[in-house]
């Protein structure tokens, strides 16, 4: 089967996606090459998944060397890689416990579970009551669509689960009236990434924090988009001087192989008990001997230092094509997670500039249709960036001029 084409997608597969027309056969670094050897920049990164570019050959040898070894048990037994991983997760940060899952929905399934299950045990049944955001995604199965703040996601699918309110985002007096005995979590991104890389203010994630003690609710921060050194920090609430209770992570956490981490403090972890909640495959000793060693590779400062640096050459450029081009209001995010939002002449065109950029062979993403993102690797070169920032000023010249 080599003579598969984009036209096979449209034969056989559901049509919930719409790829781009190019299919890339091979990745290396921050570049990619399609069937016919043509040479990309990757500043999509599998959407903020490749933190460390493709193919990295330390995540290759990791892969290799417990390929060979062990794949899979089940929950029936430990393995010594998701041990391994659990530990570093819980040296590393705020957390006491780890529970992993396949992917970020799934970790945030086992999160909202887990405040729910809490707040029962805990205090009574009527403390169910989830306070989420608007613009929030937090995934697609059911519970955490319905928990996102995208309407667009869970239309036709109803009946939804109940006991979700979604507010303002950062409106600190919105939150103080909703917030009650009966709220049992308050879940938020440190920056939103799919709703259009918009962070949290200090004084917003202060306050989630002081309510939550408030009313014992549980404070959980969806990291799956921030976390692992995207930000320039591990995790982003390292920026804030917050610690949640529970956070999730996937995405750069498995560094392209597919894995989920919910991390939670012991006393909200002990509400799930033995046989409470469980996955056949979260924790299998491949994903978590690939996970650790992306958490090595990391958690290193020289690392998250270039983080920052690279996302200030990014600045520079961004800047230098909208003085001549005027196509931008805001440049935002943190560290390598750039979201720059177009001003009203190009409201809605965000993926016109994202297909043009495939044209002058480089890739990047949207987040929602007024707002271009950058979630480039980690270690994405200084020359790297230049390059694609050229390919950058090509497409918009030439989205600007049609
Ligand atoms: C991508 C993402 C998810 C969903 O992760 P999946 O692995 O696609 O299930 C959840 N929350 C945030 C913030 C994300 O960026």
């Amino acid at each position: 089967m080599t003579n598969v084409t984009r036209e096979t997608f449209d034969k056989v597969m559901v049509p919930n996606y719409s790829p781009l027309k190019i299919i890339p056969v091979k990745g290396e670094g921050a570049k990619l090459w399609d069937k016919d050897g043509n040479e990309y920049i990757d500043f999509a990164g599998g959407i903020a998944v490749n933190a460390l570019g493709h193919c990295h050959p330390e995540l290759v040898s990791a892969l290799k060397d417990q390929a060979s070894k062990l794949w899979h048990l089940s929950n029936v037994f430990t393995n010594e890689p998701a041990l391994e991983l659990a530990d570093k997760l819980v040296q590393g940060t705020f957390a006491d416990k780890v529970f992993f899952a396949n992917s970020g929905g799934e970790a945030n399934e086992a999160a909202f579970k887990l405040a729910r299950k809490y707040a029962s045990e805990n205090f009574s049944s009527e403390k169910n009551e989830i306070i989420s955001f608007k613009q929030s995604f937090h995934g697609r199965t059911l519970f955490t669509v319905s928990v996102g703040g995208q309407p667009k996601y869970t239309e036709g699918f109803e009946p939804l689960p109940q006991g979700i309110t979604h507010l303002e985002f950062n409106n600190i007096e919105m939150l103080e009236q909703a917030v009650s005995d009966k709220t049992c979590a308050i879940v938020l991104e440190p920056v939103q990434g799919e709703g259009g890389i918009i962070p949290a203010t200090q004084a917003f994630m202060e306050k989630v924090r002081e309510l939550c003690d408030k009313h014992n609710a549980v404070m959980i921060l969806d990291e799956i988009q921030t976390g692992m050194g995207r930000t320039g920090k591990l995790f982003a609430y390292m920026h804030f001087g917050v610690e949640p209770d529970v956070m999730t992570s996937a995405k750069a956490l498995g560094g392209g192989f597919p894995i989920g981490a919910m991390l939670a403090k012991e006393k909200f972890a002990a509400a799930l008990k033995v046989g409470t909640h469980g996955s056949t495959y979260g924790g299998n000793a491949l994903g978590c001997a690939v996970a650790s060693k992306a958490f090595d590779l990391i958690n290193n400062e020289a690392l998250l230092n270039g983080v920052n640096e690279k996302r200030a050459l990014f600045e520079t450029k961004l800047q230098m094509i909208n003085e001549k081009y005027e196509i931008f209001d805001e440049v935002r995010g943190k560290g390598l997670l750039i979201g720059a939002a177009l001003n009203d002449k190009y409201v809605g065109r965000a993926r016109d500039f994202i297909v043009a950029a495939l044209e002058h062979n480089m890739m990047m993403l949207m987040a929602g249709p007024n707002v271009l993102r950058f979630a480039p690797s980690l270690v994405v070169t200084e020359a790297e960036i230049e390059q694609g920032m050229r390919a950058f000023e090509k497409a918009v010249a030439q989205v600007v001029n049609a």
